[in-house]
Protein backbone atom coordinates (compact mmCIF):
# COMPACT_ATOMS: atom_id res chain seq x y z
CA UNK A 1 0.00 0.00 0.00
CA UNK A 2 1.22 3.64 -1.25
CA UNK A 3 0.39 6.33 -0.01
CA UNK A 4 0.98 9.88 -0.80
CA UNK A 5 1.72 12.45 1.20
CA UNK A 6 3.01 16.41 0.27
CA UNK A 7 5.99 16.32 2.13
CA UNK A 8 7.11 19.53 4.03
CA UNK A 9 10.66 21.60 2.88
CA UNK A 10 13.41 20.23 4.20
CA UNK A 11 13.76 23.84 5.70
CA UNK A 12 10.55 24.37 6.91
CA UNK A 13 10.47 21.01 8.82
CA UNK A 14 13.91 22.25 10.64
CA UNK A 15 12.33 25.29 11.45
CA UNK A 16 9.66 23.54 13.49
CA UNK A 17 11.52 20.37 14.63
CA UNK A 18 14.95 19.05 15.59
CA UNK A 19 15.07 15.37 14.60
CA UNK A 20 16.15 12.45 16.87
CA UNK A 21 18.06 9.46 14.95
CA UNK A 22 19.07 6.17 16.15
CA UNK A 23 21.39 4.51 13.66
CA UNK A 24 21.23 0.31 13.54
CA UNK A 25 24.26 -1.50 12.00
CA UNK A 26 24.51 -4.68 11.44
CA UNK A 27 28.00 -6.24 9.56
CA UNK A 28 28.59 -9.64 8.58
CA UNK A 29 32.07 -11.17 9.77
CA UNK A 30 34.83 -12.01 7.55
CA UNK A 31 34.99 -15.31 9.48
CA UNK A 32 36.20 -18.40 7.10
CA UNK A 33 33.16 -20.51 8.38
CA UNK A 34 29.41 -19.57 9.93
CA UNK A 35 28.47 -18.67 13.99
CA UNK A 36 27.52 -21.37 15.28
CA UNK A 37 28.55 -24.42 12.98
CA UNK A 38 31.59 -25.34 10.59
CA UNK A 39 29.93 -24.75 7.15
CA UNK A 40 31.87 -22.29 5.13
CA UNK A 41 30.32 -18.71 4.68
CA UNK A 42 32.17 -18.40 0.97
CA UNK A 43 29.75 -16.17 -1.03
CA UNK A 44 28.67 -17.53 -4.62
CA UNK A 45 28.26 -21.57 -4.08
CA UNK A 46 25.28 -23.54 -5.03
CA UNK A 47 22.35 -22.94 -2.64
CA UNK A 48 21.74 -24.75 0.02
CA UNK A 49 25.21 -26.88 -0.64
CA UNK A 50 26.83 -24.68 2.85
CA UNK A 51 24.63 -26.03 5.24
CA UNK A 52 24.42 -28.57 8.03
CA UNK A 53 22.08 -29.96 10.58
CA UNK A 54 23.12 -26.62 13.38
CA UNK A 55 22.31 -24.03 10.69
CA UNK A 56 19.27 -25.81 9.00
CA UNK A 57 17.79 -26.05 12.75
CA UNK A 58 17.64 -29.62 12.83
CA UNK A 59 15.62 -30.79 15.89
CA UNK A 60 18.66 -32.24 18.36
CA UNK A 61 21.51 -30.24 16.52
CA UNK A 62 23.72 -27.82 18.88
CA UNK A 63 25.38 -25.23 18.16
CA UNK A 64 29.28 -24.14 19.05
CA UNK A 65 30.18 -20.47 18.99
CA UNK A 66 33.20 -19.32 16.67
CA UNK A 67 35.75 -17.91 18.92
CA UNK A 68 37.12 -15.61 15.66
CA UNK A 69 33.19 -14.30 15.80
CA UNK A 70 33.65 -13.58 18.99
CA UNK A 71 37.33 -12.02 18.73
CA UNK A 72 35.64 -10.28 15.98
CA UNK A 73 33.05 -8.65 17.97
CA UNK A 74 35.22 -8.10 20.88
CA UNK A 75 37.73 -5.96 18.53
CA UNK A 76 34.82 -3.90 17.45
CA UNK A 77 33.70 -2.77 21.12
CA UNK A 78 37.28 -1.97 22.16
CA UNK A 79 37.70 0.30 18.81
CA UNK A 80 34.11 2.08 19.70
CA UNK A 81 35.50 2.71 22.84
CA UNK A 82 32.84 -0.02 24.49
CA UNK A 83 32.95 -1.60 27.95
CA UNK A 84 33.42 -5.50 27.50
CA UNK A 85 31.23 -7.61 29.27
CA UNK A 86 32.79 -10.23 31.66
CA UNK A 87 30.56 -12.32 31.50
CA UNK A 88 27.49 -12.69 29.09
CA UNK A 89 24.99 -14.90 26.95
CA UNK A 90 23.26 -15.19 24.03
CA UNK A 91 19.37 -14.93 23.56
CA UNK A 92 16.87 -16.83 21.46
CA UNK A 93 14.87 -14.30 19.75
CA UNK A 94 11.38 -15.72 18.39
CA UNK A 95 9.76 -15.59 15.61
CA UNK A 96 8.94 -17.65 12.03
CA UNK A 97 10.00 -16.52 9.06
CA UNK A 98 10.91 -19.08 6.39
CA UNK A 99 14.51 -18.06 5.50
CA UNK A 100 15.15 -18.70 9.56
CA UNK A 101 14.56 -23.04 9.86
CA UNK A 102 15.18 -22.30 13.73
CA UNK A 103 12.37 -20.44 14.26
CA UNK A 104 14.80 -18.33 16.29
CA UNK A 105 17.42 -15.77 15.51
CA UNK A 106 20.37 -16.76 18.06
CA UNK A 107 21.36 -13.36 19.32
CA UNK A 108 21.64 -11.40 22.43
CA UNK A 109 19.85 -9.47 24.35
CA UNK A 110 20.08 -7.99 27.63
CA UNK A 111 23.45 -8.91 27.63
CA UNK A 112 25.41 -7.66 24.69
CA UNK A 113 29.24 -8.37 24.52
CA UNK A 114 29.83 -5.00 24.37
CA UNK A 115 28.13 -1.52 25.79
CA UNK A 116 28.57 2.30 26.15
CA UNK A 117 30.80 3.29 23.73
CA UNK A 118 31.14 6.10 21.10
CA UNK A 119 32.22 7.34 17.35
CA UNK A 120 33.92 10.06 16.34
CA UNK A 121 32.79 11.44 12.89
CA UNK A 122 33.87 14.41 10.70
CA UNK A 123 31.55 16.11 8.88
CA UNK A 124 32.13 17.77 5.69
CA UNK A 125 33.35 21.13 6.79
CA UNK A 126 35.71 19.77 9.58
CA UNK A 127 33.66 19.59 12.47
CA UNK A 128 33.65 16.23 14.65
CA UNK A 129 30.64 15.23 15.76
CA UNK A 130 30.86 12.14 18.53
CA UNK A 131 28.03 9.50 18.11
CA UNK A 132 27.25 7.75 21.29
CA UNK A 133 26.89 3.22 21.15
CA UNK A 134 24.80 1.55 23.50
CA UNK A 135 25.99 -1.44 23.01
CA UNK A 136 27.38 -4.22 19.86
CA UNK A 137 26.31 -7.65 20.03
CA UNK A 138 26.72 -10.87 18.07
CA UNK A 139 23.98 -12.93 16.53
CA UNK A 140 23.48 -14.62 13.07
CA UNK A 141 21.83 -14.00 9.52
CA UNK A 142 19.14 -15.44 8.05
CA UNK A 143 18.92 -17.28 5.24
CA UNK A 144 17.36 -15.82 2.01
CA UNK A 145 14.43 -15.85 -0.10
CA UNK A 146 14.04 -15.68 -3.93
CA UNK A 147 10.57 -15.34 -5.10
CA UNK A 148 9.54 -16.49 -8.29
CA UNK A 149 7.26 -16.21 -11.22
CA UNK A 150 6.09 -12.21 -11.05
CA UNK A 151 7.10 -9.30 -12.86
CA UNK A 152 8.86 -7.48 -9.70
CA UNK A 153 10.78 -10.63 -7.84
CA UNK A 154 8.72 -9.45 -4.94
CA UNK A 155 6.28 -11.95 -2.82
CA UNK A 156 3.49 -10.62 -4.89
CA UNK A 157 2.57 -11.90 -7.71
CA UNK A 158 5.37 -14.67 -7.39
CA UNK A 159 3.87 -18.12 -8.09
CA UNK A 160 6.36 -19.56 -5.86
CA UNK A 161 9.55 -19.24 -3.71
CA UNK A 162 12.74 -20.23 -2.97
CA UNK A 163 15.20 -20.67 -0.03
CA UNK A 164 18.96 -20.79 0.22
CA UNK A 165 20.29 -21.09 3.45
CA UNK A 166 23.42 -20.89 2.62
CA UNK A 167 23.54 -17.34 4.48
CA UNK A 168 21.81 -18.82 7.23
CA UNK A 169 23.79 -18.76 10.53
CA UNK A 170 26.89 -16.57 8.81
CA UNK A 171 28.12 -13.96 12.11
CA UNK A 172 26.53 -11.04 12.28
CA UNK A 173 27.44 -8.07 14.69
CA UNK A 174 24.84 -5.47 15.76
CA UNK A 175 26.05 -1.99 16.48
CA UNK A 176 23.22 0.19 17.76
CA UNK A 177 23.97 3.98 19.12
CA UNK A 178 22.35 5.45 21.31
CA UNK A 179 19.42 8.28 20.52
CA UNK A 180 21.23 10.87 18.48
CA UNK A 181 20.36 14.07 19.40
CA UNK A 182 21.48 17.62 18.34
CA UNK A 183 22.41 17.58 14.84
CA UNK A 184 19.87 19.63 13.57
CA UNK A 185 19.28 20.05 9.88
CA UNK A 186 23.09 18.31 9.75
CA UNK A 187 21.05 14.86 11.03
CA UNK A 188 21.33 13.22 7.69
CA UNK A 189 24.59 13.77 7.54
CA UNK A 190 25.98 12.85 10.63
CA UNK A 191 24.10 9.42 9.81
CA UNK A 192 26.17 9.36 6.20
CA UNK A 193 29.51 10.29 8.20
CA UNK A 194 29.00 7.98 10.63
CA UNK A 195 28.28 4.50 8.46
CA UNK A 196 31.02 5.77 6.28
CA UNK A 197 33.25 6.54 9.71
CA UNK A 198 32.18 2.90 11.34
CA UNK A 199 32.58 1.43 7.68
CA UNK A 200 36.74 2.51 7.63
CA UNK A 201 36.98 1.14 11.26
CA UNK A 202 35.53 -2.21 10.46
CA UNK A 203 37.94 -2.69 7.78
CA UNK A 204 40.91 -1.09 9.55
CA UNK A 205 40.21 -4.03 11.83
CA UNK A 206 40.36 -6.17 9.32
CA UNK A 207 37.26 -8.13 10.36
CA UNK A 208 34.69 -7.92 7.24
CA UNK A 209 35.21 -6.11 3.79
CA UNK A 210 31.98 -4.18 4.87
CA UNK A 211 30.83 -3.81 1.27
CA UNK A 212 27.59 -2.30 1.98
CA UNK A 213 27.01 -3.17 -2.18
CA UNK A 214 27.02 -6.88 -1.68
CA UNK A 215 24.87 -6.52 2.00
CA UNK A 216 27.66 -7.09 4.02
CA UNK A 217 27.17 -4.00 6.13
CA UNK A 218 23.30 -2.54 6.62
CA UNK A 219 22.04 -0.04 8.44
CA UNK A 220 18.19 0.77 9.43
CA UNK A 221 17.66 4.44 10.20
CA UNK A 222 15.45 5.14 12.88
CA UNK A 223 14.31 8.77 12.82
CA UNK A 224 11.57 10.79 15.12
CA UNK A 225 10.78 14.39 15.11
CA UNK A 226 10.18 16.60 18.57
CA UNK A 227 9.14 20.30 18.45
CA UNK A 228 11.82 22.75 19.50
CA UNK A 229 12.26 22.87 22.96
CA UNK A 230 10.24 20.06 24.00
CA UNK A 231 12.37 17.11 25.81
CA UNK A 232 10.03 13.83 25.45
CA UNK A 233 11.10 11.82 21.94
CA UNK A 234 8.21 12.19 19.16
CA UNK A 235 7.58 8.07 17.94
CA UNK A 236 10.37 6.93 16.02
CA UNK A 237 9.82 4.72 12.36
CA UNK A 238 12.21 2.33 11.53
CA UNK A 239 13.43 2.61 7.52
CA UNK A 240 14.92 -1.20 7.45
CA UNK A 241 18.21 -2.12 5.07
CA UNK A 242 19.70 0.79 3.62
CA UNK A 243 22.37 -0.36 1.92
CA UNK A 244 24.46 2.56 0.71
CA UNK A 245 25.81 6.03 2.49
CA UNK A 246 24.08 7.90 0.02
CA UNK A 247 20.63 6.68 0.87
CA UNK A 248 21.33 6.25 4.47
CA UNK A 249 21.81 10.20 4.33
CA UNK A 250 18.26 10.55 1.55
CA UNK A 251 16.17 8.26 3.89
CA UNK A 252 16.79 10.18 7.01
CA UNK A 253 16.45 12.96 4.83
CA UNK A 254 12.80 12.08 3.46
CA UNK A 255 11.78 10.19 6.97
CA UNK A 256 12.49 14.21 8.32
CA UNK A 257 10.25 15.60 5.33
CA UNK A 258 7.47 12.95 5.66
CA UNK A 259 7.20 13.46 9.94
CA UNK A 260 6.73 16.46 9.38
CA UNK A 261 3.98 16.46 7.25
CA UNK A 262 2.42 14.00 8.98
CA UNK A 263 3.00 15.84 12.51
CA UNK A 264 1.82 19.33 10.66
CA UNK A 265 -1.09 17.95 9.55
CA UNK A 266 -2.45 16.60 13.19
CA UNK A 267 -1.57 13.11 12.54
CA UNK A 268 0.17 10.98 13.89
CA UNK A 269 3.22 9.17 13.52
CA UNK A 270 3.03 5.27 14.12
CA UNK A 271 5.92 3.02 15.02
CA UNK A 272 6.48 0.53 11.86
CA UNK A 273 8.73 -0.31 9.74
CA UNK A 274 9.61 1.15 6.27
CA UNK A 275 11.91 0.43 3.07
CA UNK A 276 13.71 2.79 0.94
CA UNK A 277 13.34 3.12 -2.57
CA UNK A 278 16.83 4.30 -4.63
CA UNK A 279 14.75 5.23 -7.80
CA UNK A 280 12.35 7.60 -5.66
CA UNK A 281 14.11 8.37 -2.35
CA UNK A 282 11.08 7.70 -0.56
CA UNK A 283 9.90 5.31 1.72
CA UNK A 284 7.26 3.34 2.26
CA UNK A 285 5.12 1.42 5.27
CA UNK A 286 6.34 -1.81 6.14
CA UNK A 287 5.41 -3.62 8.93
CA UNK A 288 3.99 -2.21 12.49
CA UNK A 289 6.86 -2.58 14.97
CA UNK A 290 7.18 -5.70 17.03
CA UNK A 291 7.62 -4.44 20.93
CA UNK A 292 10.62 -6.50 22.86
CA UNK A 293 7.55 -9.01 24.43
CA UNK A 294 6.59 -10.37 21.36
CA UNK A 295 9.81 -12.10 20.55
CA UNK A 296 9.78 -13.85 24.27
CA UNK A 297 13.59 -13.52 24.48
CA UNK A 298 15.25 -15.92 26.59
CA UNK A 299 18.69 -17.35 27.31
CA UNK A 300 20.43 -19.72 24.57
CA UNK A 301 20.02 -23.04 26.72
CA UNK A 302 22.37 -24.80 24.36
CA UNK A 303 25.48 -22.48 24.57
CA UNK A 304 27.67 -21.26 26.68
CA UNK A 305 28.13 -18.16 28.12
CA UNK A 306 31.02 -15.91 26.97
CA UNK A 307 33.25 -14.85 29.45
CA UNK A 308 36.34 -13.45 27.78
CA UNK A 309 39.24 -13.18 30.01
CA UNK A 310 40.25 -9.75 30.74
CA UNK A 311 43.53 -10.80 29.30
CA UNK A 312 42.81 -11.68 25.89
CA UNK A 313 40.57 -8.44 25.63
CA UNK A 314 43.60 -6.32 26.90
CA UNK A 315 45.64 -8.04 24.25
CA UNK A 316 43.49 -7.58 21.49
CA UNK A 317 43.05 -3.52 23.13
CA UNK A 318 46.90 -3.76 22.82
CA UNK A 319 46.90 -4.71 18.91
CA UNK A 320 44.02 -2.70 17.35
CA UNK A 321 45.20 -0.51 14.45
CA UNK A 322 44.87 3.76 14.76
CA UNK A 323 41.62 4.93 14.60
CA UNK A 324 40.58 5.77 10.65
CA UNK A 325 39.74 9.58 11.43
CA UNK A 326 43.26 10.30 12.92
CA UNK A 327 45.23 8.32 10.72
CA UNK A 328 43.77 10.50 8.23
CA UNK A 329 44.26 13.62 10.51
CA UNK A 330 47.34 11.84 10.84
CA UNK A 331 48.47 11.46 6.88
CA UNK A 332 46.72 14.69 6.09
CA UNK A 333 49.77 16.76 8.16
CA UNK A 334 52.37 14.51 7.04
CA UNK A 335 51.16 15.51 3.61
CA UNK A 336 50.76 18.88 3.85
CA UNK A 337 47.22 19.78 2.46
CA UNK A 338 44.30 21.29 3.82
CA UNK A 339 41.46 19.17 4.86
CA UNK A 340 38.75 19.94 1.81
CA UNK A 341 42.18 18.84 -0.65
CA UNK A 342 42.53 15.48 1.70
CA UNK A 343 38.68 15.16 1.31
CA UNK A 344 38.91 15.46 -2.40
CA UNK A 345 42.24 12.84 -2.76
CA UNK A 346 39.66 10.59 -0.39
CA UNK A 347 36.72 11.30 -3.23
CA UNK A 348 39.14 10.69 -5.78
CA UNK A 349 41.10 7.76 -4.62
CA UNK A 350 40.89 4.63 -2.71
CA UNK A 351 43.56 4.07 -0.70
CA UNK A 352 44.07 1.05 1.66
CA UNK A 353 44.50 1.13 5.17
CA UNK A 354 48.13 1.64 5.49
CA UNK A 355 47.20 4.71 3.71
CA UNK A 356 48.46 4.16 0.71
CA UNK A 357 46.93 4.63 -3.03
CA UNK A 358 45.54 1.46 -4.41
CA UNK A 359 43.90 3.25 -7.53
CA UNK A 360 43.88 1.33 -10.50
CA UNK A 361 47.06 -0.56 -11.89
CA UNK A 362 47.53 -2.16 -8.44
CA UNK A 363 49.70 0.74 -7.84
CA UNK A 364 49.94 1.20 -4.17
CA UNK A 365 52.21 4.40 -2.80
CA UNK A 366 51.25 7.67 -0.76
CA UNK A 367 50.06 10.54 -2.94
CA UNK A 368 53.10 12.55 -3.44
CA UNK A 369 51.68 15.82 -3.43
CA UNK A 370 47.38 16.66 -4.75
CA UNK A 371 46.89 16.09 -8.02
CA UNK A 372 49.93 14.76 -9.25
CA UNK A 373 48.89 11.19 -8.50
CA UNK A 374 49.04 9.05 -11.92
CA UNK A 375 47.17 6.07 -10.81
CA UNK A 376 43.50 7.22 -11.11
P1 LIG B 1 14.50 -2.16 17.94
O1 LIG B 1 14.92 -3.53 18.31
O2 LIG B 1 13.05 -1.91 18.09
O3 LIG B 1 15.01 -1.73 16.62
P2 LIG B 1 16.63 -0.89 19.34
O4 LIG B 1 16.68 -0.35 20.73
O5 LIG B 1 17.50 -2.02 18.97
O6 LIG B 1 15.13 -1.20 19.05
O7 LIG B 1 16.99 0.28 18.34
C1 LIG B 1 16.32 1.46 18.30
C2 LIG B 1 17.26 2.55 17.83
O8 LIG B 1 16.54 3.75 17.72
C3 LIG B 1 18.39 2.85 18.78
O9 LIG B 1 19.50 3.32 18.04
C4 LIG B 1 17.82 3.95 19.66
O10 LIG B 1 18.83 4.78 20.17
C5 LIG B 1 16.98 4.71 18.67
N1 LIG B 1 15.76 5.32 19.23
C6 LIG B 1 15.02 4.93 20.28
N2 LIG B 1 13.97 5.73 20.45
C7 LIG B 1 14.00 6.66 19.46
C8 LIG B 1 13.19 7.75 19.05
N3 LIG B 1 12.06 8.07 19.70
N4 LIG B 1 13.57 8.47 17.98
C9 LIG B 1 14.67 8.16 17.30
N5 LIG B 1 15.49 7.15 17.61
C10 LIG B 1 15.16 6.40 18.67
MG1 LIG C 1 15.81 -2.27 15.00
ZN1 LIG D 1 25.99 -25.27 9.20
Amino acid sequence: MTTTIDLVSYEDALASYDPVMGLEVHVELGTKTKMFCGCSTELGAEPNSQTCPTCLGMPGALPVVNATGVESAIKIGLALHCEIAEWCRFARKNYFYPDMPKNFQTSQYDEPIAFNGYLDVQLEDGEVFRVEIERAHMEEDTGKSLHVGGATGRIHGASHSLLDYNRAGIPLIEIVTKPIEGAGERAPEVAKAYVAELRELIKALGVSEARMEQGQMRCDVNLSLRPHGREKFGTRSETKNVNSLRSVERAARFEIQRHAAVLNSGGTIIQETRHFHEDTGSTTSGRVKEEAEDYRYFPEPDLVPVAPSREWVEELRAGLPEQPLARRNRLREEWDVNAHDMQSMLNAWAFDTLGGCIAGRGARHPPPAWGVCGCG
